[in-house]
């Protein structure tokens, strides 16, 4: 970390080399039916800072991610190659895509998390937990009711390198559920330091959330929690699900069988739902999340560093939102 702005004007560059020698990494044989034999890693999109909160739209089928020290959220298509959708960003950082299609990002540089619609326009959705502001929302999920979970860690205040210095209003790092029924904000979930990446189990009964907080003290928190939802609301029975070794779990997603898909170091993990890690897919740059998208939804994109990547898998990712399930 550092308090300078990062140099803009690494221009995105499509690039869509094969990974020289890819291969992923099987340490348990329940991984072998989710993967596509012969299938390479590809590079699609160099140029990034920060490479994080990778979304596919299904309406037009691309990818958007973001480039939060730049500023500016990218777009990825098979036809288009690659393009800088927003900039500035309001350094925004997790995408998810909401009930009606539209996304529903987490920004840094507005403290709060906002809806970008398909054309172009950016509304608030929430700011606030009891009339201060929140810290840097930082990756979001919408369960099938309609409620919007999101982790609000500091990493937005730090400095200047990834949204903007301030100190915390709030003075804690929480997870938070939106019902946009009522505008209600409910703190979820307080026993993560520094709470970052949060998907939902196929079935919602589960809510996994990590914990970065080694990514500012080497004795910090490097795990994924999982919380029982009971009542469709409230996370109960706090557990460590996986601690990633020597690396952070940025973000992540779960597929149809409730594997988790986590960044870590070195690529992504899949983990089983008991905790058990089935192997690896490695990258070769630190990676910071991933999703599942592509015609048949069994394509994972996955941001790391500078670029964004893409593996074809034999698995799809839970979808909460009607429109991506087409
Ligand atoms: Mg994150």
């Amino acid at each position: 970390m550092t308090d300078e702005h990062p140099p803009l004007g690494l221009r995105p560059v499509a690039d869509g080399a094969p990974v020289p020698g890819w291969a992923p990494v099987i340490e348990d044989a329940a991984l072998e039916p989710l993967l596509r034999p012969g299938a390479t890693l590809h590079r699609l999109a160099i140029g990034c800072v920060w490479a994080e909160g990778p979304v596919w739209l299904p309406h037009d089928g691309s990818v958007l991610w973001s480039d939060i020290p730049n500023d500016r959220v990218l777009r990825w298509a098979p036809d288009d190659g690659v393009s800088v959708s927003l900039h500035p960003a309001g350094h925004q950082n997790g995408h998810t895509l909401g009930l009606d299609g539209t996304v529903i990002a987490c920004s840094h540089g507005r403290r709060r998390v906002e809806r970008l619609s398909l054309d172009g326009t950016i509304a608030p959705i929430v700011d606030r937990y009891q009339g201060y502001r929140l810290n840097s929302p930082n990756d979001v999920v919408v369960k099938a009711d309609g409620t919007i979970w999101f982790t609000d860690p500091p990493y937005g205040i730090l400095s200047e390198w990834e949204g903007h210095t301030a100190e915390s209003e709030i003075g804690a790092c929480l997870v938070f559920r939106f019902d946009p029924h009522d505008g209600s904000l409910t703190a979820a979930a307080d026993q993560l330091d520094m709470p970052n990446g949060l998907a939902f189990s196929p079935d919602e009964s589960v809510l996994y959330v990590s914990d970065t907080a080694a990514s500012h003290d080497p004795d910090g928190n490097h795990h994924i929690m999982a919380f029982d939802v009971v009542d469709g609301r409230d996370l109960r029975s706090p557990r460590v699900l996986y601690v990633v070794p020597g690396g952070l779990a940025d973000g992540f997603r779960v597929d149809v069988h409730g594997h988790v898909w986590t960044s870590a170091h070195d690529g992504i993990h899949v983990i089983a739902p008991d905790g058990r890690r089935l192997g690896r897919l490695p990258v070769p740059e630190v990676t910071s999340n991933c999703v599942f998208g592509g015609p048949r939804g069994d394509r994972l994109f996955i941001t790391a560093t500078t670029a964004l990547y893409m593996v074809d898998v034999a698995t799809r990712g839970t979808v909460a939102a009607p429109a991506a399930r087409s």
